[in-house]
C-alpha cells in the first residue's frame, strides 16, 4: 500500500543523545539501544472513521522517537499497518450501506493526508491487513502443526491460539488475569465464547461466514486473518524477528500486543519480540473520553478544514506528555495557536541566546523519555528573550528552527 510523501529532515550540528524510553513490559524508562536500522513497528488504524486527535497523538509521539534516532545518527526502519479488514469496518460499513472497501479507502487517503499535514515523517512500509493475507495463512498454519493454534469445533473455522504455548504470556502487560478478562472482553476479545481451551485465547483466523469477505486460507479454508497475528506477521516480515520499539495507544497494551508478542515468540522461538513496548495516553475531550460511542470525537480533518495551521495543531498535541492521558479544550489549540505565531516572530529575530544551548537542551529534553513539556519550555523561554533582544547570537534564530524542524517536526519558516 502506498504511504504518503515524506520531507526533508534538516541535520543538526554536534552529536545526538540516545533516547530513553518508557518500556511498558518493565515499567520504567530505559535507553533504547537500536542496532543498525533501528527498527519500529507502530499499529496504525482501521479506517472506519476520520483520523481523531486519539490517532494523530500517538502518531506524533513515534514521529519524535524516528526523528531521535535519526538525530544520533541512526538508520531507521519504521512499518505500520492499516487493519483494511476487521469486524468495526465491516460493522460501519454496514450501518451505513457502502461498500466496506470504498470505506477503507476513504478514510486511508484521508489519514495519509493527515500525517502528510502534520509532517510525520511517513513509514518505509505502510502494509495493508488485505495485502499481508498469504502471508498470514500461511503463519497460522505453523501455529496450528506446532500445537499453539486450534480449530474450534463448532464447525466455524475459527483457529485461535493457545496463550498456553506463549510461557511469559502477560510480561508486556502486567495485568492481573481478572484485569486482562475485562480488557479482552473491552476491546475486541471474546473471552465469553464457549469452547475455547482458555477465555484469553485470541483469534488467529476467523472462518468464512455469509455476508462477510472472505479469502483462501489454503489449509485453514476460507476466512480473514484475526487482528494480532496480522501485525506480528507483518513486523516478522519486514523488521525480522526482534524489534526495537512496538508502539501504539494505551488501549493497546492488551490484548494487543500481549498478543501480538506471543504469537511473534512462539513463531521465532526467541524474545521479547520487542525491546520496548511504548504507549502513548489517550486524548479525552473537556472532561470525557474522546470516543466514538459517545459521538465526540474531534477530527484533524475538521480542524485543517476549519482554517487551524497543521503546525499549530502539532504544537498543541505534544504540549502535553506522550504518556499522559490527557484533555483536549480550546485552550490547548489556542495556546499552540499562539506559541506557533510565537515561535515563527522569535525565529524571524536577528539574534537570539545561544543557539547550540537551546539544541543540548531540547536533544536532552527529549532524550529523557520526549519530554515535550520541557523541550517547548526550554523554546518558549529562548523565544521570549529573542523576542526581547536580549541575546547576542545571529546564527541562533537559524538554529532554533532547524531545532523545532528536525527534532520536534514543527516548520517555522516557510
Ligand atoms: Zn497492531
Amino acid at each position: 500500500m502506498d504511504s504518503w510523501t515524506g520531507h526533508e529532515v534538516p541535520r543538526l550540528p554536534g552529536a545526538g543523545v540516545p533516547l530513553a524510553l518508557f518500556d511498558s513490559a518493565r515499567r520504567s524508562v530505559a535507553p533504547t539501544r537500536p542496532v543498525d536500522p533501528a527498527t519500529m513497528y507502530v499499529c496504525g488504524i482501521t479506517p472506519y472513521d476520520a483520523t481523531h486527535l486519539g490517532h494523530a497523538a500517538t502518531m506524533l509521539a513515534f514521529d519524535l522517537v524516528q526523528r531521535m534516532w535519526r538525530d544520533a545518527g541512526h538508520r531507521v526502519r519504521y512499518v505500520q499497518n492499516v487493519t483494511d479488514v476487521d469486524d468495526p469496518l465491516l460493522e460501519r460499513a454496514a450501518r451505513d450501506g457502502e461498500d466496506w472497501v470504498v470505506l477503507a479507502m476513504r478514510e486511508t487517503a484521508l489519514f495519509r493526508e493527515d500525517m502528510e499535514a502534520l509532517r510525520i515523517i511517513p513509514p518505509d512500509h505502510y502494509v495493508g491487513a488485505v495485502e499481508s493475507i498469504p502471508a498470514i495463512a500461511e503463519r497460522v498454519g505453523v501455529l496450528l502443526d506446532r500445537g499453539a493454534g486450534y480449530r474450534l469445533a463448532d464447525g466455524t473455522g475459527d483457529v485461535y491460539f493457545d496463550v498456553a504455548a506463549a510461557p511469559r504470556f502477560g510480561y508486556e502487560s502486567n495485568l492481573s488475569r481478572e484485569q486482562m478478562l475485562v480488557f479482552a472482553a473491552e476491546r475486541g476479545g471474546d473471552p465469553q465464547r464457549p469452547g475455547k481451551r482458555d477465555p484469553l485465547d485470541p483469534l488467529l483466523w476467523r472462518g468464512a461466514r455469509d455476508g462477510e469477505p472472505a479469502w483462501d486460507g489454503g489449509p485453514l479454508g476460507p476466512g480473514r486473518p484475526g487482528w494480532h497475528i496480522e501485525c506480528a506477521v507483518i513486523a516478522l516480515g519486514l523488521l525480522g524477528d526482534r524489534i526495537d520499539v512496538q508502539g501504539g495507544g494505551n488501549d493497546l497494551l492488551f490484548p494487543h500486543h500481549e498478543c501480538s508478542a506471543a504469537h511473534a515468540e512462539v513463531l521465532t522461538g526467541t524474545g521479547p519480540f520487542a525491546a520496548h513496548y511504548a504507549h502513548a495516553g489517550m486524548i479525552g475531550l473537556n472532561g470525557e473520553k474522546m470516543s466514538k460511542s459517545r459521538g465526540n470525537l474531534v477530527f484533524v480533518s475538521r480542524l485543517r478544514g476549519d482554517g487551524v495551521p497543521p503546525m499549530a495543531l502539532r504544537l498543541a498535541l505534544i504540549s502535553g506528555h506522550y504518556r499522559a492521558d490527557r484533555q483536549w479544550t480550546d485552550d490547548t489549540l489556542k495556546t499552540g495557536q499562539q506559541r506557533w505565531h510565537r515561535w515563527r516572530e522569535a525565529a524571524r529575530s536577528a539574534a537570539g541566546p545561544s543557539g547550540a544551548e537551546l539544541l543540548a537542551g531540547v536533544r536532552g529534553r527529549l532524550a529523557d523519555d520526549l519530554d515535550t513539556p520541557g523541550a517547548l519550555a526550554l523554546i518558549d523561554e529562548w523565544a521570549d528573550h529573542a523576542l526581547a533582544g536580549t541575546g547576542a547570537d545571529p546564527q541562533a534564530p537559524t538554529l532554533m528552527a532547524e531545532t523545532c524542524d528536525a527534532l520536534l517536526g514543527v516548520r517555522l519558516r516557510d
